[in-house]
């Protein structure tokens, strides 16, 4: 995303994401470990709604976002039909 389509509600979640003050170390694991650490992370999160749309909404293709996984991101996208 180029940081000029930016919103002012796009960069406020961002602010509170917790994974800015962990470390995104947990939330892009080797492949094949676990996630769990940062599932559990993201179910503290104030802005994990906010995080999962924005993955959704920019195609994030890699690591945890939202509390949700790459694989669980794409199934969710195919069950609500291709977003
Ligand atoms: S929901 Fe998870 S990945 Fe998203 S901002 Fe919060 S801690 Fe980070």
């Amino acid at each position: 995303m180029h940081i000029e389509a930016m919103t002012a509600s796009d960069i406020a979640w961002q602010e509170q994401a917790l994974c800015a003050q962990t470390g995104t170390d947990f939330f892009f694991p080797e492949p094949g470990s676990s996630v769990r650490e940062a599932k559990r992370i993201c179910g503290l999160c104030e802005s994990r709604s906010a995080c999962l749309e924005y993955a959704l909404d920019n195609d994030e293709r890699f690591g945890v976002w939202g509390g949700l996984s790459e694989k669980e991101r794409l199934h969710l996208r195919r069950t609500e039909g291709g977003r």
